[in-house]
């Protein structure tokens, strides 16, 4: 059996998993950096917490005998991604990517396109109360604009709550419906949505929900990875190009 390292933290790697394992030709271990504290179970191995580096995942390739590693990671994670290219570079182990297309806004979005998600809180309007969706990494820039108000939603709880006056955290693991996202941002009077985009179908929804309410997208721009293996965005293209590898 071919062993196949998944770097995931996705749907994609988790869909990606559930079918290896279900085909005899392959053993899939899915590797999470481990910032959610209990993750929602994937089907083979799984392993948690960073490599120490490329170095470290390149050791670890080895001793563990993988023979191929899919980088599903989320398209905004860019430091796992680059630390597979050098890793699989240095020890010559087939990589591929398994990515999603961006969003593209349609006629009826209105979308402001910025750079980087300290670019986006500096965009907001003064006063705004605007739902905050980038993640719990990326805070800081929000929390410096003392005159809005922003809804965080995390997995687990922040370590230190917001001030009622600064915002509103809520702990909920989606996926979300649109008809949930147009209910959350009525209730919480928001006037505009800060995502990243992520692309991929689940964590769409809220996108839809802001065209429905007619709210203002603040989109933080996908970084541009530089190249390094097989590009795919769907599991089959990747368990095609694993079953060449078997052969
Ligand atoms: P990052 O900035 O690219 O990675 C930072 C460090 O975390 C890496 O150098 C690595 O540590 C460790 N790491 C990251 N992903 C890992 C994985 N899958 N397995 C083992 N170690 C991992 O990544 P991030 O933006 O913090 O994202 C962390 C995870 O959350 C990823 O798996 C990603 O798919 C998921 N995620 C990220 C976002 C986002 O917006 N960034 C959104 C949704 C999900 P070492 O150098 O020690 O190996």
């Amino acid at each position: 059996m071919l062993k196949v390292l998944i770097l995931g933290g996705t749907s994609e790697a988790a869909e990606l998993a559930s079918r290896l394992d279900a085909d005899g030709r392959f053993e899939p271990v899915t590797s999470l950096a481990g910032r959610t504290r209990s993750p929602r179970p994937v089907p083979g191995g799984r392993r948690r917490g960073g490599f120490g580096g490329a170095a470290g995942m390149a050791a670890y390739l080895r001793s563990e005998g993988v023979a191929a590693v899919v980088d599903a990671t989320h398209p905004f994670a860019m430091q796992i991604s680059e630390h597979a290219r050098e890793a699989c570079g240095k020890i010559a182990c087939p990589l591929a990517r398994l990515t999603r297309l961006p969003w593209t806004a349609g006629a009826e979005d209105d979308w402001r396109e910025v750079e980087t998600v300290a670019a986006a809180a500096s965009v907001l309007a003064p006063g705004a109360r605007a739902f905050v969706t980038t993640g719990r990494q990326e805070l800081g820039p929000f929390l410096s604009r003392e005159d809005i108000w922003i809804l965080v939603r995390v997995i687990d709880p922040l370590d230190e709550p917001l001030l009622p006056e600064r915002g509103t955290v809520l702990s909920a693991r989606g996926p979300f419906t649109a008809d949930d996202e147009v209910g959350l941002m009525r209730e919480h009077g928001i006037e505009w949505l800060v995502s990243k985009n992520s692309g991929g179908r689940s964590s769409y929804a809220k996108i839809e929900a802001a065209r429905q309410l007619r709210l203002p997208v603040i989109m933080v721009r996908q970084p541009v990875l530089s190249a390094g293996g097989q590009v795919y965005q769907s599991p089959d293209a990747v368990i095609d190009w694993l079953g060449g590898i078997s052969d």
